[in-house]
């Protein structure tokens, strides 16, 4: 499919949800994009084009919505995954990385010997404030990799979050609200 169709495409299948999960808050739901394995076959080609240029060696996706996409993709570009995930929930020896993020704050985990000497793709369904991501980034290089740069489905460009990340480091986004 064409990239102008595919985004369009991918795009016609993201519903807004006002004041979920607070008030304030549009919520930008990808069930629709996965419920389609059109639009989920264009976003995932659509995010391995621009992750290839990048040359990854690993995948890092945030949970929950950040595998749906960061697991198919790693296996698309034939790199491992790694996944990130809230407290207590990996069973092995993991470091931890406090975040923020647009309604909230929390804690990041990810196992010690996960990503020692990968260039990692860290990978989201949406960048807001960046936090997430960003933090996932700290706690990559801590681990002893380097970070390849990081894609997302969606970024809310009115949240800045790309000025929360390193500047030196690519930041591809599939649409931008
Ligand atoms: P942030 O750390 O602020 O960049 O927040 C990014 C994380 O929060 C991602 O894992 C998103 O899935 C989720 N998130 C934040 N804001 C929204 C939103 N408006 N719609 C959907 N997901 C969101």
């Amino acid at each position: 499919m064409e990239e102008a169709s595919a985004l369009r495409l991918i795009s016609s299948r993201i519903r807004d949800i006002p004041d979920f999960p607070k008030p304030g808050i549009l919520f930008k739901d990808i069930t629709p994009i996965l419920a389609d394995p059109t639009a989920f076959r264009a976003a995932l080609d659509l995010l391995a084009t621009v992750a290839e240029p990048l040359r990854p060696t690993q995948v890092v996706a945030i949970e929950s919505r950040g595998f749906i996409f960061g697991a198919p993709l790693a296996a698309q570009l034939g790199v491992g995954f790694a996944p990130v995930r809230k407290p207590g929930k990996l069973p092995y020896r993991s470091a931890r990385e406090e975040y923020t993020l647009e309604y909230g704050s929390g804690v990041l985990e990810m196992h010690e010997d996960a990503v020692s000497g990968q260039r990692v793709l860290i990978v989201d369904d949406l960048l807001a404030t960046g936090g997430t991501a960003a933090a996932t980034a700290r706690l990559c290089q801590r681990l002893g990799a380097q970070v390849a740069g990081f894609t997302f489905v969606i970024e809310l460009g009115f949240l800045a979050g790309r000025d929360a990340l390193d500047p030196n480091t690519p930041v591809r986004s599939l649409l931008t609200f």
